[in-house]
Order: C-alpha cells, then sequence, then structure tokens
C-alpha cells in the first residue's frame, strides 16, 4: 500500500482512508490513484512504517514539503501527525497539512492548532468550501452540526499559532468564490480555489 508518494515537488502522506465528512466532490467518491500512486490503504498505517515509508521516499531526492494529504482526513490520526512534524522539524524539513478544519470536533479538549504549532508545522490548507453554512452543509454532509463554524474558528487558531494558513474551494457554481475570499481576508489567510477534479479531468490534484 502507498504510504508515501511524490507530485508537484512535494511528497505527500496517505496515513488514513477516515473522514467525518462526505463531500459531494471528494475524489475519493470516484478513484483511488493520486499522482499516478494507488492510495487505497488495507490498513491504517503505523507510526514506524510511516517514517520508514519517509525515509525511503527522501532517498528519491530532497521535497519542498512534506504534505499530509491522502483520500482521508489527517487530523483523524492526530498523534501520528504530530510525531511525523516533530520528526520533519528536527530534520529542518517543511511541512503541511491539508485538512477539513475539524481537527477540534475529531479530537475534542485538544488544542490542536497549539500542538501542530508546536510540533512546529509550517502551513496549514484548510477546506473552508463554501461562503456560509448551509451550502457547506449541502456540500459536505459532514457528521457534526456546528462543522463550518469549527473550520473558522480552526483557521483563526492557526493564525494566532504562527502556522502559514491558507483557506481553500473547489470551483463549483453554488460556491461564492469573492465572499470566501473576503472571509480568508478579514481572518488574515491566504486563499486559493481549487479546480474541480471529476472522473473525466484526468489526475486528481492536491
Ligand atoms: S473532507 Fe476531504 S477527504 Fe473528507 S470527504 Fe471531504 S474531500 Fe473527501
Amino acid at each position: 500500500m502507498t504510504i508515501a508518494y511524490r507530485g508537484r515537488g512535494n511528497i505527500y502522506l496517505n496515513i488514513t482512508s477516515r473522514c467525518p465528512s462526505d463531500c459531494s466532490f471528494c475524489i475519493a467518491g470516484f478513484t483511488d490513484m493520486v499522482f499516478g500512486a494507488d492510495l487505497r490503504l488495507e490498513r491504517e498505517p503505523s507510526l514506524d512504517e510511516i517514517l520508514a515509508e519517509l525515509e525511503n521516499a527522501f532517498l528519491d531526492g530532497p521535497a519542498d514539503q512534506v504534505v499530509f494529504a491522502g483520500l482521508g482526513e489527517p487530523t483523524m490520526r492526530l498523534d501520528e501527525v504530530l510525531a511525523v512534524t516533530e520528526w520533519l522539524t528536527l530534520r529542518r524539513l517543511a511541512s503541511r497539512l491539508n485538512t477539513n478544519g475539524l481537527g477540534e470536533l475529531i479530537n475534542p479538549g485538544r488544542d490542536v492548532a497549539a500542538e501542530l504549532a508546536a510540533a512546529g508545522l509550517g502551513a496549514a490548507s484548510i477546506s473552508l468550501v463554501a461562503h456560509n453554512s448551509e451550502v457547506y452543509n449541502q456540500l459536505c454532509r459532514p457528521i457534526y452540526s456546528k462543522a463550518y463554524r469549527a473550520v473558522l474558528k480552526f483557521a483563526g487558531r492557526c493564525i494566532e499559532e504562527g502556522i502559514g494558513t491558507e483557506l481553500t474551494v473547489v470551483d463549483l457554481p453554488e460556491v461564492d468564490k469573492e465572499a470566501c475570499r473576503s472571509i480568508a481576508g478579514k481572518l488574515g489567510a491566504a486563499f486559493r480555489v481549487r479546480p474541480l477534479v471529476t472522473p473525466a479531468s484526468g489526475e486528481p490534484v492536491e
């Protein structure tokens, strides 16, 4: 099974397939393949397995960043994300978390942004998805009732903790991109519109 894979100059880590949302645009709904790698996991890799695969991936050369991504939500495995981030920080290697921003609902009672910052996380790319909770809930179908509010709060906390933070949306007609850009701007986050990946549109992107 593929735990570490390369694309766009980065090394990506695939550590879970679990997620508390069921987004209508999720590529996991139609493919297991990303950057030519099959990301189907028979089981979740242990921390030792993740670090061994990471070391192997670096044998092929340096990377701009190591990115927690895959076809699930990395903060479902927060302890492993923190341990790998610490491992990277010790080696002065850049790290980024691609997340749905629900880490504090997934891990109640923990200050996820503070723990990530303490581990040395350099960047967080947080999926804002929509300009309001109604559209968010319609597109993401999260198991939590206050998910959208949690995303905004998490983004604010990441910024407070000094983590380079961007909010992203997928280019969908239901989404008011300019309103989302404004939300990101008010929070002090960067903003990016990601293309919609469909079965017909070719290579999935981060
Ligand atoms: S949050 Fe990400 S992994 Fe989870 S369903 Fe949505 S797109 Fe897929």
